[in-house]
């Protein structure tokens, strides 16, 4: 049994995030909707023929650029290409203009580096198109695979999600308030046109009702949830495991012998 275990902030028991690729405007709705109920939402969009591009069908009508600060203030704008084009089909060179185009423009209209990111269709585990986006300047990227668990991923440049909008939610929420696991994650992902299109927004409504405004739930960004599992694992402890030190700018929270305790950025403590 580890002497050290791993919190939420806070002593929260499990964290919800959840991510929405596209940046239609039915993301105006879906955060109203995550508004009233406490959700945070990452907004993966592609600066370069979206935005602006309002064309008459529903499934193509964009959010603007001037509205992009102001909608998904309290929540993260993150990276889509440019273009939405096959990353593992294109050239080496042509990913990375896509990815570093994209933060360029979203940059300028969020006001905040960009540096997560959702996968263009998806797309399989490659090791060459995670290497360009490293060197993009991307820290996660999720795909489209779930997993249906509420594990971390162990490289967070390939972050599985545990379900799609249009799977079973309610009973993996119930799985999940039942996990024992104290790293436990639920990580929910779509497109906000898909509620529209298939007239059943009253779906996120009873996401929100079933998973919003829990006192032992965290609700973050798919980028607050990767700044603070990556300050917990980037922890140092010393050899004979009797003190830490937190080196990162986040603070961390953790459990010694079942009692919560706290480590600010900086900070060594004795264990
Ligand atoms: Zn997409």
């Amino acid at each position: 049994m580890n002497r050290l275990v791993f919190s939420w902030p806070n002593g929260k028991v499990g964290a919800l995030t959840t991510s929405w690729d596209d940046g239609t405007i039915h993301d105006r709705r879906l955060i109203a909707i995550f508004n009233r109920h406490g959700i945070k939402g990452t907004f993966n969009i592609n600066s370069g023929v979206l935005i602006n591009r309002a064309k008459k069908t529903v499934r193509y009508n964009y959010v603007s650029a001037k509205e992009v600060a102001r909608l998904f203030k309290g929540h993260e704008v993150a990276v889509h290409t440019a273009t939405h084009p096959f990353l593992w089909r294109s050239p080496d060179s042509m990913i990375f203009s896509e990815v570093v185009e994209d933060r360029r423009v979203l940059e300028s209209l969020a006001g905040y580096p960009i540096l997560g990111m959702a996968l263009p269709y998806g797309g399989p585990d490659d090791e060459r198109v995670k290497k360009v986006l490293k060197a993009a300047g991307i820290l996660y990227c999720r795909p489209v695979a779930k997993n249906e668990n509420f594990e971390l991923p162990a490289d967070f440049m390939y972050w599985p999600v545990t379900c799609h909008q249009s799977g079973d939610f309610v009973s993996l929420w119930e799985k999940f308030l039942k996990s024992p696991n104290q790293e436990k994650l639920f990580y929910l992902w779509g497109h906000s046109y898909e509620f529209p299109r298939d007239n059943n927004w009253e779906r996120m409504e009873e996401f929100g009702k079933l998973t919003g405004k829990r006192k032992e739930i965290w609700y973050a960004t798919n980028m607050q949830i990767y700044n603070y599992v990556t300050a917990w694992r980037s922890l140092s402890c010393s050899v004979e495991m009797n003190c830490l030190e937190n080196r990162s700018g986040v603070e961390v929270w953790f459990r010694l012998e079942g009692e919560l305790k706290r480590i600010v950025p900086g900070q060594i403590v004795k264990l």
